[in-house]
């Protein structure tokens, strides 16, 4: 297998870097390499401008506003974007709902739903957890009865991301209580400003406000808003969480925090000399940057890999590879950090701004925010399917045990 760019891959790389560097706002940039949090307003700007230059959504069908760029293109995209390092395009509706959408939807829900997430008019949250319901999605108990050309939902929904953002939630929930448990679901886009939606925060470790959990009491539904069959929707989610774990791996984010590293434990002293020059933590910092290489080297099979791929809708099982992987080797980036920046990191006391946020730590600028971000990418290993899981797929799915 050839892992070499050709030229032409080179020189769609260098179009990428600089249109990166030329279109991000410097303020959002900066936000972004001091590890801060970003406010709604960022992620809309930062979507806007890639949609007007034809690069939101990349990966959705051309007719739906997507390019017809190669898996290596694609995946020079992300690898780009986060070594900018640019905010992630909201992967709700961009990588999650979207897909869907283009692949299961009806012309009209296409129509309609496709060019607002391409342009962030419409900020969308997953409803799939539920307290009980994590790893064992299937078990869900959120209910849809059907009322005329209506659901009634009834439920709760937990762990959703940024839904005090958001317009709309896609969610799975039972439409046959007496089917086995993966063929009684299906899938619906609910308008958060239906009545009877409730959206209550659970603050992180680090005092940030991420998570939510979301009530659902007796939430009228039009059924023109199911995606696809009903009882299907497990199909569905399937073919949604494949492609979550695939963006999960983020080598770009974790290049763009290593050369951080650096150049911050170039500034640092251990003694009388810099940090980089001591032994011990060059020898932490070049096992982290070697796995780094090997997971970026997989992620490029699993791009080559693709290619034969074509037409077929079924993730590929390696995703889980880079699920894990990817998750620890940016864990291990936030706890490098936090060697770097020391004593520095402590004096960390969460500060809300008007949108519940958390303002940025205090100590010197450099230090950025080493400490919550560590405490809060604990999250990853658990988030889009637990490390545990994705195991348990790897065993089943490539080694056939
Ligand atoms: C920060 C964050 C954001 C999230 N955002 C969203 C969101 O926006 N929308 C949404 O729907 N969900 C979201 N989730 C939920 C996430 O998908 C679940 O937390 C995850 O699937 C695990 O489920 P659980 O928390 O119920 O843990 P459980 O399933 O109860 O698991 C508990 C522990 O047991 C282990 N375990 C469970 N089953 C097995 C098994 N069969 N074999 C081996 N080990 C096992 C797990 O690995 C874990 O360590 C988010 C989670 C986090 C932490």
């Amino acid at each position: 297998m050839d892992l070499r760019f050709t030229p032409e891959e080179l020189a769609f790389r260098d179009e990428l870097r600089s249109f990166f560097q030329g279109a991000l706002p410097p303020a959002i940039r900066t936000k972004m390499v001091e590890g801060k949090r970003l406010g709604k307003d960022d992620i809309v700007t930062w979507q806007r401008i890639l949609n007007a230059k034809g690069w939101a959504v990349p990966n959705w069908p051309k007719e739906w506003g997507g390019t017809d760029w190669t898996p290596v293109q694609q995946y020079m995209f992300q690898d780009e974007l986060q070594q900018a390092p640019a905010p992630q395009p909201l992967g709700f509706g961009v990588t999650m709902v979207g897909p869907v959408i283009a692949a299961f939807g009806s012309e009209a829900q296409k129509k309609y739903y496709l060019p607002r997430i391409a342009n962030l008019d419409d900020w969308w949250c997953q409803g799939f957890s539920e307290p009980g319901s994590g790893s064992d999605l299937a078990s869900l108990r959120t209910a849809a009865k059907r009322d005329g050309d209506h659901y009634v939902v009834n439920g709760q929904k937990t762990w959703t991301t940024l839904a005090q953002h958001a317009d709309w939630i896609f969610c799975l929930a039972r439409t046959d209580p007496q089917a086995k448990k993966q063929e009684g679901i299906s899938f619906l886009l609910i308008d958060m400003k239906t009545p009877g939606i409730t959206v209550r925060p659970i603050v992180t470790i680090e005092g940030g406000h991420e998570v939510n959990e979301v009530f659902f009491d007796d939430v009228r539904v039009p059924v023109e808003n199911r995606v696809g069959e009903e009882n299907k929707g497990w199909d569905y989610a399937k073919y949604l969480l494949g492609r979550e774990r695939m963006g999960i791996a983020r080598v770009g984010t974790s290049k763009e925090r290593l050369r951080r590293i650096r150049e911050l434990a170039a500034a640092e002293r251990s003694g009388d000399t810099p940090l980089i020059e001591d032994e011990r933590f060059r020898e932490k910092l070049a096992a982290v940057e070697i796995e780094l290489k090997a997971l970026e080297m997989t992620q490029l099979r699993v791009v080559a890999a693709e290619r034969k791929r074509q037409g077929n809708n079924k993730p590929d099982p390696a995703s889980s590879i880079l699920k894990i992987k990817g998750s620890e080797i940016q864990q291990a980036t936030t706890e490098l950090l936090l060697e770097v920046v020391g004593p520095y990191a402590l004096p960390y006391q969460p500060e809300r701004n008007e949108e519940g946020w958390n303002e940025p730590p205090i100590g010197p600028e450099w230090a950025g925010a080493a400490a919550p971000t560590y405490f809060n990418w604990r999250k990853i290993s658990i988030y889009g399917g637990s490390n545990e899981i994705q195991k348990n797929i790897i065993a089943k799915a490539i080694l056939g045990l």
